[in-house]
């Protein structure tokens, strides 16, 4: 008889986001007319920067080619022009990475959820809460024991860790989804020599590392010191360049990471990842890395960094709006997202009610992202400029 792994029975039934449209949907259907404004699900909306979609044609043509067609990318890590693009980049804000310690791959959500199965499964696993939901789920559905570092109004979301509690794994995203806070060098070193310390290696998730406009907020946690001894960076195209749809993101894993194994071997954390994806992943296809290498260029840059001023201005509206009710929020600035305090001690969910019934408005409640999340809710900037506009007038009309 085939047996389930029986971890998967003690996830949320549902991935938050099939929650949130399941009752926009079934708003929807009471209501046929609503004029529905998402600020929910935080995927992007512009389109992507021409020079990148022409180098994705120009990929696609070249494998209807005999001479140029490629099959099966022979490493799967990434073809070499990429992942130097992407070490150029890194180089561009004064980190060094080498091109062989970068690993393309289908988006950063894949690595997030897949690298916990190159780790043994008595790991203690420390997420900061709220978090990305990911992190929690792949990790329980392993049958891990996950213990949560606080983020909340008196550290400003950016939780620290408590120097008595150990643990193996930490899971550490800035720019933050969803709170929008981001970590100072000062606090991203205090968590590394708090891995170091405890042998722990960090999962570090940049996707958001494009909106990040403070002169003193790290790109890269391997811009502090200590990193490359205790780190995997992770990050994606889909924010910073809009490729949701289109799927390309790069995991870092420096050469000197390594862990002992119980025999004391010394095995490289690099090397282990390739062989699980050796076996379980086939690279991205040639058109999207040609896509990707493109964001890099130049003219990629400046295409792509238009749309993020776009969604930045979009934050400000939102944050304007905020101030103006007097509401607390964190984010806007740093990140897409506004993370605010629901008015008069409301619950998470029955806020999302009333901006559904009232503004016809659609968030993600905090509380959808770990037990610090309620009484919170997160909106996005990644919408339609008028479209930002005018939820925001909505909200300003509620009464609470
Ligand atoms: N990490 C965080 C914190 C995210 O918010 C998201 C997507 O929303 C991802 C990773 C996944 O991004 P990708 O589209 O690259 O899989």
């Amino acid at each position: 008889m085939a047996t389930i792994n029986e971890n998967y029975l003690k996830l949320e039934k549902n991935y938050l986001f099939i929650n949130i449209a399941k009752k926009v949907n079934e708003y929807k259907e009471a209501h046929p007319d609503a004029d529905i404004i998402r600020m929910g699900i935080g995927d992007v909306t512009l389109p992507i920067a021409k020079c990148v979609v022409d180098a994705m044609k120009k990929g696609a043509d070249e494998m209807g080619v005999k001479e140029t067609f490629r099959g099966y990318e022979d490493s799967g890590t990434g073809y070499d022009f990429l992942k130097e693009a992407v070490s150029g980049y890194y180089e561009s804000f004064g980190v060094t990475v080498k091109p062989s310690e970068i690993r393309i791959n289908d988006g950063a959500k894949s690595d997030c959820g897949n690298i916990v199965d190159i780790f043994g499964d008595d790991n203690i696993v420390l997420i900061t809460d709220p978090a990305y939901p990911v992190y929690v789920d792949t990790n329980l559905m392993s049958g891990r024991k996950v213990i949560y570092a606080d983020s909340n109004e008196e550290n400003g979301f950016a939780a620290m860790p408590d120097e008595s509690v150990h643990a193996d794994l930490i899971y550490l995203c800035s720019p933050n989804n969803p709170t929008g806070s981001a970590y100072t060098k000062d606090q991203l070193k205090v968590w590394i020599d708090y891995a170091i310390k405890n042998n722990a290696i960090i999962i570090y998730d940049a996707a958001y590392e494009a909106f990040i406009t403070d002169e003193a907020i790290p790109r890269s946690i391997f811009a502090v010191e200590g990193a490359r001894r205790c780190a995997i960076e992770m990050c994606s195209l889909s924010k910073t360049a809009g490729f949701t749809g289109m799927r390309c993101g790069y995991t870092v894993i420096p050469d000197e990471l390594t862990v002992t194994a119980s025999d004391g071997t010394v095995v490289s954390i690099s090397q282990l990842w390739g062989r699980r994806e050796g076996s379980k992943f086939n690279g991205v296809s040639y058109p999207v890395q040609c896509a990707a290498a493109a964001v890099f260029t130049k003219e990629g840059y400046e295409q792509t960094r238009e749309n993020i001023k776009y969604y930045q201005e979009n934050a400000k509206v939102i944050a304007a709006a905020m101030d103006e009710m007097g509401i607390k929020y964190t984010g806007g600035k740093n990140s897409p997202y506004i993370w605010l305090k629901c008015p008069n001690g409301m619950k998470s969910w029955d806020f999302f009610d009333k901006l559904l019934t009232e503004a016809n408005v659609v968030g993600t409640p905090g509380a959808g992202f770990g037990k610090n999340g309620e009484g919170w809710f997160r909106l996005t900037a990644f919408g339609d400029s008028e479209r930002t506009k005018e939820a925001c007038e909505r909200i300003k009309k509620l009464k609470f």
